[in-house]
Parts: structure tokens; C-alpha cells; sequence
């Protein structure tokens, strides 16, 4: 094997370990580099260690830099916080990447290709909230305070600026509400307007949108953005509005980007509905794998990834029932390596 490179593998909760068995299938026929550590995490880290973070998962992150996940629930009771904020945290993993690509063709919109990119780690979701007691209501007043930090804008909207400049992407979008969130939202755009104008004027278009009319536009015609970038909750709903366009949960990679590691999984959770039935569609996460390809340079192996799956999808027309089709996820994966190894 070339360059072997070490990384973290956690198959999750609910479908997490038959996709993940898929998505190992088609890496090795493929020949990727990625030597496995393989750690718990999630409902089967509570049930196993204890926690639903184990240390022994968290070292090898550490060591390894680089982790493929599957969904891992969060255990109901219990005071458990979710596994994946704590990942986030832990990690620094500060810009959530979401691309929405059609890779089958004919539905509500057709060739869509384009990227939110959210800050992960400030905003609105830092957790700050508390309820106000007056008389016998406990819950009278709710209260939840925002924090963005100049360095945290700059963090992300230098990642934004950097990867898409560096994947030939043509135009950037920075998201805000900085007419109604003057100070929360406004520093995002004040901070994105000055560096563009100091160091990308000429690299990229710009342009900066309020989040409600960008909403509208994605719907109404999607075509017009590239790169979208936008704070915490604001990237949150609109990453969702995005997989939307490209046919749902099941067409949704991920990836988790930060200074000290990089982790890649499906957008979608562990579908508990039908987990154990073989029916899972594994697509979301074999293009996280492919993005995690891309991430360690190797751009061959993941766009014969990404044509694999097209080829499978839309010339043999192999599809998973969230599809619309028949086939299992053992069907699909037995397809996808055949095209792979031709
Ligand atoms: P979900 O994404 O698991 O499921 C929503 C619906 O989509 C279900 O009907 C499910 O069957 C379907 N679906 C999802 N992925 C599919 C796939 N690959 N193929 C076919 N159908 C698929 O959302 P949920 O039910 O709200 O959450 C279930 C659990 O997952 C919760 O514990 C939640 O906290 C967790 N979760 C984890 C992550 C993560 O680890 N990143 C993300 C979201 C939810």
C-alpha cells in the first residue's frame, strides 16, 4: 500500500455499522491508504464503556488526526451531552462542510453543485440559555446569548476563502442578519467585507445576502450560488435546505474541519426505523469518504469514488428503496465494487 495513512474508524449506532461495512468495501476495492483504528462511540460506547465519548476513542483521534464516523445517538436521560458536540468541541472542528451535488439526475432540481460552509464551534449554539422564574412560572422568561468572536469569523471565513479558491469555485456568498442582529451577525459580515477587500478582491466573487432572502433564492433558483458561508444556526437550517435540493438525507456527506483534526461522516442520523433490515442507503457516507480522499490528497482515488457511484446510481440504475428502487445495501455495495474494480 502506498503512503498508508493512519485514521479512526467508528461504525456508530443503528445503520452506522452497515454503511460503514459498505463504505469499508468500497475503500478497499479501491486500494485507499487508510490503515483503521477502530473505536466506539455513541449508544454502543454508553452500552460498552460507560460513555458515550470513551477515552480510548478520543486518544486515537488525537493520534490519528483524521476519523470516518458513522450517526451515533445521544442516549435520552441520563445527563449524556451529544457525542457529536463534544467531538466538535474537543477538536476545534470549526467549519462544518456540506456540498450538494446531484448525483441523480431528474428530480425537483437537476444539476445542482454547490457548498455551505458553517462555522461549527460560536453563534447562537454555544449553549448559553436559562429561564427567568416570575411568581409560580419557572419557564416565565427564556434567555440564550450569542457569542462571535472576530477570530472565530475570521477562522472560518478564511477556511471558506481559501478552499474555494483551491477547488476553482467562482463565487462566494457570506449569510448574515446583520440588519436585525447588528452586533451577533454584523461582525460576521463586517469581518468577511475586510478580508476580502485586503487579501481575496480579484481571486473570487463576492457578495453578501440577509439569510431570509437567501432562503427564498435558494428555492427559487439554487443555480445562482457556489460557495454559501454563514454562522452557526443560519448554516445549520440552510445546509439542511441544501441536501433537499439534491434528493435528501440519504445524498448528504459531511465534514468536521479543524486545527487539530478532520472528521467525515453522513449528514443523516442512525435511522432506527430500519436499522438491522439491510435496506439503508450508503451513499451519504461513501461520498463522506470520498471527501476525506480529497482532504488527504487523494483526488484520483475519490473522483473514481464519485464516477463509481454515478455509474452504479444512473447507468446500472442500482438504487437503495430511499430511492425508490428495490435493491439492499448489500445489492448496492456488490454493484459499486464491481464498477470500481472494472
Ligand atoms: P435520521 O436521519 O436517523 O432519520 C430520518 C429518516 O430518514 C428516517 O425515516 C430514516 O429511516 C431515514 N434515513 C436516514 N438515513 C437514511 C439512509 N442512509 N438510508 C435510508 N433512509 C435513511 O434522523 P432521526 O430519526 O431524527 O435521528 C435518529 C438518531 O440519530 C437520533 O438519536 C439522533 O440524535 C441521531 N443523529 C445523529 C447524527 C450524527 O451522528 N451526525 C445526525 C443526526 C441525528
Amino acid at each position: 500500500m502506498s503512503n498508508p495513512i493512519p485514521a479512526t474508524l467508528i461504525p456508530g449506532d443503528g445503520i452506522g455499522p452497515e454503511i460503514v461495512d459498505a463504505t469499508l468495501a468500497a475503500l478497499d476495492a479501491l486500494k485507499a491508504p487508510f490503515v483503521w483504528d477502530r473505536q466506539i462511540a455513541g449508544l454502543e460506547g454508553v452500552t460498552t464503556a460507560g460513555d458515550p465519548l470513551p477515552k480510548a476513542t478520543l486518544d486515537s483521534i488525537r493520534r490519528t488526526r483524521l476519523a470516518l464516523k458513522g450517526p451515533l445517538e445521544t442516549p435520552s436521560g441520563g445527563g449524556y451531552r451529544s457525542s457529536n458536540v463534544r467531538l466538535r468541541e474537543e477538536f476545534k472542528l470549526y467549519a462544518n462542510l456540506r456540498p450538494a451535488l446531484t448525483v441523480v439526475p431528474g428530480g425537483r432540481f437537476d444539476n445542482i453543485d454547490l457548498v455551505v460552509v458553517r462555522e461549527n464551534l460560536e453563534g447562537l449554539y454555544i449553549g448559553h440559555e436559562h429561564y427567568v422564574q416570575i411568581d409560580d412560572d419557572p419557564h416565565a422568561v427564556a434567555m440564550a446569548t450569542g457569542i462571535n468572536t472576530r477570530a472565530g469569523c475570521r477562522r472560518i471565513l478564511e477556511f471558506a476563502f481559501e478552499h474555494s479558491i483551491a477547488t476553482g469555485r467562482k463565487k462566494i456568498t457570506v449569510v448574515h442578519k446583520a440588519n436585525i442582529m447588528k452586533a451577533l451577525t454584523g461582525i460576521f459580515k463586517e469581518t468577511a467585507e475586510a478580508m476580502y477587500e485586503a487579501k481575496y478582491k480579484g481571486k473570487i466573487q463576492f457578495e453578501t445576502v440577509i439569510v431570509d432572502a437567501c432562503a427564498m433564492k435558494l428555492v427559487l433558483n439554487p443555480w445562482q450560488f457556489d460557495v454559501i458561508v454563514t454562522t452557526n444556526l443560519f448554516g445549520d437550517i440552510l445546509s439542511d435546505l441544501v441536501a433537499g435540493l439534491v434528493g435528501g438525507l440519504g445524498m448528504a456527506p459531511g465534514a468536521n474541519i479543524g486545527a487539530d483534526a478532520a472528521i467525515f461522516e453522513a449528514v443523516h442520523g442512525s435511522a432506527p426505523d430500519i436499522a438491522g433490515q439491510g435496506k439503508a442507503n450508503p451513499v451519504a457516507l461513501m461520498l463522506a469518504a470520498a471527501m476525506m480522499l480529497d482532504h488527504v490528497q487523494r483526488t484520483d482515488l475519490a473522483t473514481r469514488l464519485r464516477q463509481g457511484l454515478s455509474a452504479t446510481l444512473n447507468i446500472d440504475q442500482v438504487r437503495t428503496g430511499d430511492l425508490g428502487a428495490s435493491p439492499s445495501t448489500a445489492q448496492f455495495t456488490q454493484a459499486l465494487v464491481a464498477r470500481l474494480k472494472a
